[in-house]
């Protein structure tokens, strides 16, 4: 039988790195929330020892360069499953965006194996083998709202957001993640203040929340994309708050508290913005 799972995208609503690793990895802090702007993923066991991966696009492959793929592939070795696996990815998610579309179909076939074969794995050991696959795997096998640590695999869960709308705008443009991260100048990072941004998440502050999303590799992509800087300012304009870039971008969002306000603001980005998105937290 048929088995559906959910892969919801995730926000930066902070990105600090701290440290470069002695393995090529950086030391980051990122938190993380989950959209309702999600992927959908269909699988179904086959008898033949198999990985089959079935899915629309033209900027993703569908074979063992998936990360879903990648996943099943993982989770059959780890737990020594002799049975294949059918999965059909429904691609919602805009393609290396900044939005952990990759991460979060891995994380979501974890999960959907586990059910699928029936195994009882708790989530802790599905995160540990999807850090393995990437670094926001670990974070997208729990979705809501948590801090990331160390290359990404030690999650802390955090309240969740104030309820608010986001609006997300991304350029016709993909931006690598790794291209972002060797560009960095560790001396020179003006880092984002995660404590205060997790004290509002804690108290459901939404204006303090907006005054403290951050992220380092920003001012980066911004050096290489201008056009990521003119959807800022075109958000500014409009009034829009809490406007940032998510991870390595190039997709850039606001949070906003009142339903008119954020549907104003969506109508303003479309036309200007190749794929623009009104969506909420998951929280
Ligand atoms: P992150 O925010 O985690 O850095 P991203 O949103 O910027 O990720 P992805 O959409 O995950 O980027 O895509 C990054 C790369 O991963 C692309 O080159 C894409 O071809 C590849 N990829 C492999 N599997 C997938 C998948 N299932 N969905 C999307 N991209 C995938």
């Amino acid at each position: 039988m048929a088995l559906f799972e959910k892969a919801p995208a995730k926000i930066n609503l902070s990105l600090d790195v701290l440290s470069k690793r002695d393995d090529g990895y950086h030391n980051v802090e990122m938190i993380m929330t989950t959209i309702d702007l999600a992927d959908r993923i269909k699988m179904y066991s086959i008898e033949s020892d198999r990985i089959e991966i079935y899915l629309e696009s033209r900027f993703v492959p569908s074979d063992e360069r998936n990360l879903a793929y990648k996943a099943a592939d993982a989770f059959k070795k780890k737990y020594g499953i002799k049975k294949g696996v059918h999965i059909h990815i429904e691609k919602s998610i805009p393609v290396s965006a900044g939005l952990g579309g990759g991460s979060t179909d891995a994380a979501a076939v974890l999960r959907g194996l586990n059910r699928l074969w029936s195994l009882n794995i708790p989530l802790e050991d599905l995160a540990a083998l999807g850090a393995t696959i990437g670094s926001d795997v670990p974070f997208c096998v729990y979705g809501n709202t948590a801090i990331a640590k160390g290359r990404g695999e030690i999650i802390e869960k955090l309240a969740s957001p104030p309820s608010c709308w986001v609006v997300l705008a991304k350029p016709d443009i993909g931006v690598s993640t790794w291209t972002i991260f060797q560009r960095i100048n560790i001396d020179k990072l003006s880092h984002p203040n995660n404590d205060a941004l997790i004290d509002a998440l804690h108290h459901k502050n939404f204006f303090k929340m907006c005054a403290n999303v951050g992220n380092v590799l920003e001012d980066i992509t911004l050096t290489i994309y201008p056009e990521v800087q003119r959807i800022k300012d075109k958000m500014a304009e409009a009034g829009a708050t809490g406007v940032l870039m998510s991870g390595s971008g190039p997709t850039v969002y606001s949070l906003i508290e009142q339903q008119s306000k954020a549907q104003r603001i969506y109508n303003g980005m479309r036309g200007f913005c190749e794929e623009v998105y009104l969506v909420r937290i998951l929280g």
